[in-house]
């Protein structure tokens, strides 16, 4: 019994204090989306890394972080490479990388984790509204159009991303235009990328069928909620008020009838959703 003990408890205690050592070690941006209610997943996440876009994207789906094959067909159909300009040679790895501004690139299964949760909302070629808000370096907005308008973006669908880093806004238009695909989605209008207060929404395009958050609240804003149609669903991190600065993901329900709920989902790791910085520092 003191044997098997020994045998189990060591190498997942060396684990656990690897994963621990390395969490409180990144910089907070660097670290952000790791769901930090498991100490199994970010395990699972360093598996997941690839050589390449498509071993990336098999990994994630084989390991169970993407459950969808629409999810994953998607995102095997957008280079992660094209929107890590400043960390190009780690685009394939399971983790946020640095874009510059202060912000990151999501980790590939925090994208995959708010993409599958919207996907109930966001069906092909059905005329499909999505906004994504805090959009930073243009991935997962591609990825959502993708969903909505077809890997050839011949559906009808639309999203519009939107950040308030204005030089953010334009390497995201320019990561996009690093695909033919990509640059079609914006030639046609079926993405638009644009400067703004995110947590104001970006009312010209409501009602949005889905909205992404990719930055953490203080609240749920109400007038993301008044921007989301009924029905429709609301994907957004939420700093937790219990003074340890936990986050959550929050999914905001709005049924046919314009009734709302609220379900407090997995403990994860954002940059703030916040006032525009005076100064943009690169
Ligand atoms: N989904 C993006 C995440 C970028 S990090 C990606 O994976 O590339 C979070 C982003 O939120 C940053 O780009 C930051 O500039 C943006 N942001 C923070 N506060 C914002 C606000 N009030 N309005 C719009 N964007 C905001």
């Amino acid at each position: 019994m003191h044997k098997l003990f020994t045998r189990l408890a060591l190498p997942t205690t060396l684990l656990l204090s690897t994963y621990t050592a390395y969490y409180y070690t990144q910089p907070k941006d660097q670290i952000q989306h790791l769901p930090n209610n498991s100490s199994y997943a970010p395990i699972m996440a360093w598996r997941c890394s690839g050589r390449t876009n498509a071993e990336l994207i098999a990994n994630l789906y084989k390991s169970g972080l993407i459950t969808s094959a629409h999810v994953k067909d998607s995102m095997s159909s957008v280079d992660r490479a094209h929107y890590c300009p400043k960390r190009p040679d780690s685009a394939y790895e399971d983790s946020p990388q640095s874009i510059g501004y202060a912000a990151t690139i999501s980790a590939p299964h925090m994208h995959a984790s708010a993409a599958e949760s919207l996907l109930p909302h966001m069906p092909e070629n059905k005329g499909a509204r999505v906004l994504d808000v805090g959009s930073g370096s243009g991935y997962l907005t591609h990825v959502l159009a993708n969903l909505v308008c077809g890997a050839d973006g011949k559906g009808d669908g639309k999203v519009v991303g939107i950040d308030h880093i204005d030089g953010l806004v334009e390497m995201s238009r320019e990561n996009m235009r690093k695909s033919e695909e990509g640059r079609l989605l914006l030639e046609s209008g079926k993405v638009e990328l644009i400067a703004g207060d995110g947590r104001k929404g970006y009312a010209e395009g409501a009602p949005y069928d889905a909205i992404h958050v990719g930055a953490a609240a203080v609240e749920i804003h109400q007038e993301l909620l008044d921007q989301l149609r009924s029905p429709g669903r609301l994907f957004i991190p939420v700093e937790d008020t219990d003074g340890w600065g936990s986050q959550y993901i929050w999914v905001v329900d709005k049924d046919n009838e314009g009734k709302v709920t609220r379900k407090k989902d997995m403990g994860v790791r954002y940059v703030p959703l916040t006032n525009r910085p005076e100064v943009e520092q690169r």
